[in-house]
């Protein structure tokens, strides 16, 4: 066939959906996607994908993409040219400031979008406008868990490398799925069990893929997380597992967090959590007798009303047991989209600078103030809104316009009816997007961007580590990257940074965040990485922790935390608990993957599983059609009869429905972090037909 080679191209890229952070080469022939080829080089996957990444590029080249620039007239859509509608942003942006302040407008930056993309966010909110009002969808999900280890450990990071998690005795797996989250990451592990006798744990109310793989399998009670986790701590302590050396040597706060277990016996863990005794007693055991831990938690813990007490308390167990520093151990917060870490490192954060530099530390803003040619009192010291907080704004009119680059806040943000009224009563949105998503179906202007394979950048995946991704063709009509919508935007606003690539916009960060100082597109050049942080000679740190913590005095902090009850809960009306969670074929609101007809057959329509002794109860069997019902609103759907889900608690997919799920989450949320509590939503269920 070598009459066709001068045709491909193969060019490495970065697979767009989840925080393991595939890569792979793309074979193209103009605009046509040939193949996915996975290549042993990649420096986490190898020659695995999994069925989005291999499959679910159909998006890009979708008759549906936006490809020029819409502005709203009369209640419709019409075509714009990117002068105008640039020319548009930039005057309300700043006419906006000027007559509501700069606070009165929020950014919600993407966590698919590259670091780059993220970085020119936060700098044209924090330099610019002059608010902090920016943020990204980590929000809605792990924000909790950075929030425990920044407690904790310092560093809001996973503690190493997914090469490390595999070299552990034992995986302790909370509250994440992650056979369809993290398909390839899961091979990995269900490899180390098989070949190496890995031990694993999993704890989830669902029986999942791993947890049907899992040595013990525990199911505790909707939001009694915190107990076990803090039982488990005072049994390490009472039966000799504590690593006393370790404490002594590099933790702070021992024995006030020692103190603080004192209601936390295993009788009353496994009263309150309903795993028996013995369970709970093999699992605390297996944990304490293992030379190594990795704890591996998303958001089956994080989307509570207490859900960064609970990372919390996982992490205490881990510094308890001495789990951290050394390979195969430590905390693993599991990232949901690819750049959702990126997001967070590069500054779509309320209160932080690229890097984790605190907006209301002095010298950071001095710091960043200094390098942005400005005077520190330019920059705001005060804590901005996350995206939950700003949307509830726009609610009361606190927040009068926000821009919104690839979140589909309008599906993924609990209790829609709330976030569509918000976004109805502002006064000006942007939104920058691939598609006319549900989102952008609220703007005033819509700007059409570049998926990953239109543009070049970085991305971080779950481990820290930072890859290149290159074009893979040019960008479809006249779209463009947002990088480059961006830096024009900014220059309308007054402000000419003059970036020609992306490479010149990490080269600035480079030269400002610590945790980014020996960064640069040659060191990430091909299939080489960087895990952050980064020394300026480019050494990297794929495991932190080995020096101490990231801390004032380098020690980690046992951080003392008690169990609350959670803020929505079942009671007699409102008798059953809804679960839920993503699904292997799909991604989010399935705006890219929905455009694959091969992914779209796996999993068309969507249903909720009910376990066999509810659906005995009410006669239901597959097929049933039901209405769920919360405090919020109802949707009907079809049953699914299974015994993955047991008892009263419901599971239902996110991705489907218009807008689905949502419209039975709450606006209950963590106080700490304002991430709403989706996993806590009380419903009653009705029989509406049987097949
Ligand atoms: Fe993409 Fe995640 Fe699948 Fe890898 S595991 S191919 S990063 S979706």
């Amino acid at each position: 066939m070598a009459w066709r080679q001068p045709e491909i191209k193969r060019t490495k890229t970065v697979c767009t959906y989840c925080g393991v952070g595939c890569s792979f080469e793309m074979w193209t022939r103009d605009r046509h996607i040939l193949k996915v080829q996975p290549v042993v080089e990649a420096p986490v996957n190898g020659i695995s994908t999994c069925i989005k990444g291999k499959f679910a590029w159909d998006f890009v080249n979708s008759d549906k993409r936006l490809t020029t620039p819409l502005i709203r007239e009369g209640g419709k859509f019409r075509e714009a040219s990117w002068d105008e509608a640039l020319d548009l942003v930039a005057s309300r942006l700043m006419k906006d400031r000027a007559r509501y302040g700069p606070n009165a407008i929020g950014f919600i930056g993407s966590s698919k979008a590259s670091n780059e993309e993220a970085y020119l966010t936060q700098k044209i909110a924090r330099l610019i406008i002059g608010t902090n009002n920016v943020d990204n969808s980590s929000r809605y999900c792990q924000n909790p868990a950075t929030k425990g280890l920044f407690r904790t450990v310092g560093y809001g990071g996973d503690a190493g490398t997914l090469a490390d998690i595999e070299k552990a005795d034992l995986v302790v797996l909370v509250g994440s799925n992650l056979a369809e989250n993290h398909p390839v990451f899961a091979s990995r592990i269900k490899a180390a069990k098989k070949l190496r006798g890995q031990k694993l744990i999993v704890v989830d109310p669902r029986k999942h893929e791993m947890a049907e793989r899992a040595d013990i399998f525990m199911r505790p009670k909707v939001s009694t997380d915190t107990i076990w986790a803090s039982a488990f701590s005072r049994y390490m302590f009472e039966h000799g597992y504590a690593d006393l050396d370790f404490l002594g040597d590099k933790v702070n706060q021992v024995d006030e967090f020692r103190r603080s277990l004192e209601p936390f016996t295993m009788e009353h863990a496994s009263r309150m959590t309903d795993i028996p005794l013995h369970v709970l007693t093999d699992a605390a055991e297996m944990i304490g007798q293992a030379e190594s831990v990795c704890l591996l938690w998303a958001m089956g813990i994080t989307q509570h009303s207490h859900g960064a007490d609970t990372s919390t308390a996982l992490s205490n167990l881990l510094l308890v047991t001495g789990n951290y520093g050394r390979p195969g151990t430590g905390g693993y917060p599991m990232r949901g989209h690819n750049n959702v870490q990126g997001a967070s490192d590069f500054g779509c954060l309320k209160n932080m600078y690229p890097g984790y530099e605190k907006v209301t530390d002095e010298a950071a803003r001095e710091k960043w103030a200094k390098a942005w040619g400005v005077d520190k009192e330019s920059l705001s010291a005060e804590i901005g809104s996350g995206n939950f907080t700003m949307v509830q704004d726009a609610d009361t009119e606190k927040i009068r316009a926000m821009y919104i680059i690839g979140e589909e806040t309008a599906f993924s943000d609990s209790h829609s009816q709330d976030v569509h009224t918000g976004f109805e009563k502002l006064e000006f949105l942007v939104v920058q997007d691939l598609f006319l998503s549900r989102t952008a179906q609220f703007a005033d202007v819509v700007l059409p961007g570049c998926p990953s394979v239109e543009k070049e950048g970085t991305f971080v995946n779950t481990e820290r580590r930072i890859q290149r991704f290159y074009e893979v063709m040019p960008p479809l009509g006249n779209s463009r990257p947002d990088w480059r919508i961006l830096t024009e935007l900014a220059k309308r606003m007054g402000y000419d940074w003059g970036y020609e690539h992306p490479s010149q916009i990490m080269d600035e960060v480079a030269g400002i965040a610590e945790i980014f100082k020996g960064v640069s597109y040659a060191r990430l050049e091909g299939w080489k990485s960087q895990c952050w942080p980064v020394h300026e000679d480019g050494t990297d740190t794929p495991l932190l922790y080995t020096d101490g913590f990231k801390t004032d005095d380098g020690k980690a902090i046992l951080y003392p935390v008690a169990w609350t009850e959670p803020d929505e809960a079942a009671d007699d009306e409102y008798d059953l608990m809804l679960d839920n969670g993503r699904m292997l074929e799909h991604f989010q609101g399935t705006n890219q993957t929905g455009r694959s007809p091969g992914i779209d057959e796996q999993l068309p329509n969507w249903f909720v599983e009910i376990s066999p002794e509810l659906a005995r109860e009410h006669a239901i069997g597959d097929g049933t059609w039901v209405r769920i019902t919360s405090r919020r609103g109802s949707v009907e759907v079809p049953a699914l009869v299974t015994d993955r889900v047991h008892g009263k608690v419901l599971f239902m997919p996110i991705h489907q429905g218009k807008p689905g799920l949502n419209l039975l989450t709450g606006e209950h949320h963590d106080p700490i972090v304002n991430t709403p509590a989706f996993k806590e939503t009380a419903v009653k269920l009705e029989v509406l037909a049987r097949p």
